[in-house]
């Protein structure tokens, strides 16, 4: 029992070290990554109560599209660009989460503009460009 013990463990490290080598040079796993798991097991979660055959496909579509995604991103080996969408993802999560300001496009130079909410209507003007526009905030 013993040497199976052992013969497990040496498994183990080489295992460890093997996936060590696979992921040299591999972007992992990020908060995009986990967000987009997340979206996937709901997607699997919603199919055990449709009882609408071709929702449940779809929805089982869905899962295995957003599993195959992550698992894409984590082995990429584009690791700036999948750093860039991690970026992107966590700067709109903090739009979201941020309920004292809107954010609008500047209809010319396309600058996110962030405002104070609940103002009424004010006159924008874009840092970049300085042109100028109204909105309801
Ligand atoms: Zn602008």
């Amino acid at each position: 029992m013993n040497g199976f013990g052992s013969w497990l463990r040496q498994l183990g490290a080489k295992l460890g070290a093997g996936m060590r080598n696979f992921m040299v040079g591999r972007y992992g796993t990020d908060k995009l990554n986990t967000a987009i798991l997340g979206a996937g097991l709901i997607a699997c979660v919603i199919t055990m109560f449709t009882k609408n055959k071709l929702f449940d496909l779809i929805l089982a579509l869905i899962a295995y599209g957003f599993m195959f995604w992550a698992l894409s991103r984590t082995f990429s080996r584009n690791t700036y660009k999948r750093y860039q969408e991690n970026r992107k993802f966590l700067q709109l999560m903090d739009w979201i989460k941020d309920r004292q300001h809107r954010y609008y496009n500047c209809p010319r130079c396309r600058q996110v503009v962030r405002v104070p909410r609940g103002k009424g209507k004010i006159a924008i003007t874009c840092p970049k460009c300085r042109k100028k526009f109204i909105k309801k905030t």
